[in-house]
């Protein structure tokens, strides 16, 4: 298996319709898809109706095929969205993407529906493994897309479907994703109550949904199809413990105190806000002052050889941080040419390549063993940050916090969101945060040019008569400050010159600004995204992982307090996926990451894993 995914070969019967040639099926029934959708999958799950009065409505699906479910759908909450503050929330999964262009010619099969697909299509998803997630603001919509297996994706998934659309070929064509461990875990991902609607009447699909806790029933079919089945969950399965604090209770329109107002604060601040979260913003030095602040910065993918949990989040999170910055000014799209820094890149160049994560529109090989990244973003952080901000409640000035009263400056927050960096509080220092001290070279005034970059190890970075070079990555001491040194910008000029830049000579003839910041980085290198634990309490709790017994209780939490910080010198990549973690996480509804990442990232591994080593 390889990592990118297939696209399935599509054949055009004469009426438009398009047929998976792989599967052998058709992705609708000709001439009659639209209307088909409407009565086997919206009506079959009794909407509108079903939604009425609620504050957010979940829907999941098996197969997202060309969307057209999905605009349908799009298109009846817009007319019968229960409220202006109301949030539909569509999860699908699919594991052989069609193309944007075949998405395209099977959607223009629909004028009616294209305000919707133009939409849909403009962030089309590339066939690459994870997990997608958009959100649709002004119509209180958000579309998260696994992308993968659905055996492997749904287990991978968190949410509470009120409605699920089976709607993955017709079992006898496509045995694998009916099999017999997809309905305990559809039961497993429902709400209580939760409706299904299909178009398939086959026995295993009734059988299945029976015995994982479903009433099922057969409808009169759509069409030419005599009969479709509708189910509803009467016997929920009971919920797994949440060791790793994933579930934090939602609040319907919170007021949210963020403290830090860098990359980290400011995408918290724009996700919350985006999901109609009343958001204050704190920061005694303003915005983008810290590790924020350097002129331009670069934001390319970290590549890893292998399938891993962290290999995949790190794609899902500079995808995210793509698509969240070119809507803002300040972001320029970019190639990178990274060389190989040593011999155990040029390894892991050499394996990712035979297995690329990233389509060729992304990623190319280059000669000397190297990558080219291609979409890349040259940003302007300040602008970024400011644009991330926009409209947000921002206050500079000193800060006092009460992490036990969720309260800032003397005022009670539904929810505080620590995005401080090495600014974090004494009660929580038991994170473990090091502090890097990273130096970067600046000059302006040289010749106009388009972005370009370069990167092996330290990067450089031309943009318009902007050049910029760097960064060290020095370990310090807790409490040092931030000043620039001798020493680092010769190290950065060294670096320079391995890089080779063919602006090299601009670094002789403009004067030259240094500029030093410390970045928060943690021991695993992976960032902090979601709730606080109350680490005495859980310590307590998890006593047993000593011995060997397993994480099975809720993690005890700080009520209220999540955080996001140590990004090390990826602030930029993690920021708008940490955002949107944090949004579903505060304000409900699906992850926009899979389980695991979430876990990977969650303060509480810290604790678990100490546990686990009897380091604590
Ligand atoms: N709901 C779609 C629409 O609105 O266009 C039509 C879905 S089409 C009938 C079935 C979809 O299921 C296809 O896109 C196919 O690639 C996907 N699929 C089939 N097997 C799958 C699997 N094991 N995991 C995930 N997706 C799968």
């Amino acid at each position: 298996m390889t990592r990118l995914l297939k696209h399935p070969t599509i054949d055009w019967k004469d009426d438009g319709t398009p047929v998976a040639r792989e599967a052998g099926d058709v992705y609708f029934t000709a001439g009659d898809g639209l209307a088909e959708t409407r009565a086997v999958f919206l009506k079959g799950c009794g909407l509108p109706e079903a939604w009425a009065g609620r504050d957010q409505f979940t829907i999941a699906e098996t197969g997202f095929g060309t969307g057209l479910n999905f605009l349908a759908l799009a298109e009846l909450w817009t007319t019968y969205r229960p409220s202006p503050a109301a949030w539909l929330h569509f999860v699908s999964f699919e594991a052989y993407p069609m193309t944007q262009d075949d998405a395209a010619r099977a959607l223009s099969e629909w004028p009616e529906l294209s305000a919707f697909s133009d939409r849909l299509l403009e962030t089309w998803p590339a066939p690459v493994l994870g997990v997608r997630h958009h959100v649709w603001e002004d119509l209180g919509i958000t579309l998260t897309l696994h992308m993968g297996d659905i055996h492997e994706m749904l287990p991978a998934s968190r949410l509470k479907a009120d409605a699920w659309f089976l709607d993955g070929f017709s079992p006898a064509k496509n045995e694998d994703m009916w099999a017999e461990g997809l309905y305990g875990l559809i039961a497993q991902r429902s709400a209580p109550g939760a409706c299904i609607g299909t178009f398939t009447v086959a026995g295993s699909v009734r059988r299945g949904l029976a015995s994982a806790g479903f009433d099922v029933a057969k409808a009169p079919g759509h069409g030419r199809k005599r009969e479709r089945l509708e189910a509803r969950l009467t016997t929920p399965p009971t919920a797994q413990p949440d060791a790793y604090g994933l579930r934090a209770p939602p609040s319907a329109s919170p007021r949210i105190a963020v403290l830090g107002a860098g990359i980290a604060g400011a995408s918290a601040a724009w996700a919350l806000t985006a999901r109609g979260a009343e958001v204050t913003v704190f920061d005694p030095a303003g915005p983008a002052s810290g590790a924020s602040g350097n002129p331009i910065g670069l934001m390319m993918p970290r590549l890893d050889a292998g399938d891993t949990v962290q290999a995949r989040l790190l794609i899902d999170a500079y995808l995210a941080a793509r698509e969240a910055y070119r809507a803002l000014d300040g972001a320029h799209e970019t190639d990178v040419r990274q060389i190989p820094k040593d011999e155990t890149e040029r390894v892991r160049f050499e394996k990712l390549l035979a297995d690329p994560p990233l389509p060729l529109e992304d990623l190319e090989a280059i000669s000397g063993g190297g990558l080219l990244h291609k979409r890349a973003l040259i940003v302007e952080p300040r602008k970024v940050v400011t644009g991330l901000l926009k409209g947000i409640a921002l206050k500079a000035g000193p800060v006092e916090v009460s992490l036990a009263e969720c309260s800032v400056n003397g005022r009670s927050y539904d929810a505080i969101v620590l995005a401080n960096a090495m600014g974090i509080l004494e009660q929580i220092d038991w994170l473990g945060l090091q502090g890097r001290l990273g130096q970067v070279e600046h000059l302006t005034g040289a010749a106009d040019v388009a972005p370009d970059a370069m990167a092996s190890g330290h990067y450089a970075l031309a943009l318009r008569d902007e050049r910029l070079w760097g960064a060290t990555f020095e370990k310090i001491s807790a409490g040092t400050l931030p000043e620039v040194s001798d020493g680092a910008r010769k190290a950065n000029a060294e670096a320079l010159q391995q890089l080779s830049p063919w602006w090299k000579g601009d670094a002789k003839r403009y004067p030259l600004t240094s500029r030093a910041a410390i970045r928060a980085t943690t021991s695993d290198r992976l960032p902090l995204i979601g709730a606080v634990p109350d680490r005495d309490a859980a310590i307590e709790t998890f006593e047993g992982i000593r011995k060997g017994r397993p994480a099975d209780a809720d993690a005890p939490l700080l009520p209220g307090i999540v955080m996001v910080n140590g990004f090390g010198a990826r602030g930029f990549t993690w920021g708008p996926w940490a955002g949107q973690i944090i949004a579903a996480q505060l304000l409900g509804g699906p992850s926009p990451a899979s389980v695991q990442a979430l876990e990977a990232v969650s303060p509480m591994r810290l604790i678990l894993r100490a546990l686990r080593r009897s380091e604590i």
